[in-house]
């Protein structure tokens, strides 16, 4: 029984670990966009985007302060200065840029 449920748990881990890489694998450069043309190298249908976050509003320190003070106010602040972007990269000149 004992190794029974040791070898579940070691199953999952696995499957988690797996699914881990996986999806770290899938977000290096996102998925190819067919239709988009590097304005690099005006290379089509080599150009991969993905979507990011910018953190631009978020600094240690803040975060620090954030939670000293109410802990609230980074969900008022921090959070609301995320703003999504499409990073592309291009794999004919290797260029990389965000929109
Ligand atoms: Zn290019």
């Amino acid at each position: 029984m004992e190794t029974r449920v040791f070898l579940v748990m070691l199953f999952v881990v696995c499957l988690i670990l797996a699914l881990a890489i996986k999806a770290s694998r899938a977000s290096n450069f996102g998925a190819l966009n067919p239709a988009m043309v590097c304005p690099h190298c005006t290379s089509k249908g080599q150009v991969r985007t993905k979507q990011v976050t910018n953190k631009k509003g978020i600094s240690g320190g803040k975060a620090t302060a954030a939670v000293l003070t109410a802990g609230f106010s980074i969900l008022a602040t921090g959070l609301s200065r995320k703003e999504m972007a499409t990073q592309a990269r291009c794999g004919a000149c290797k260029n990389v840029w965000s929109f």
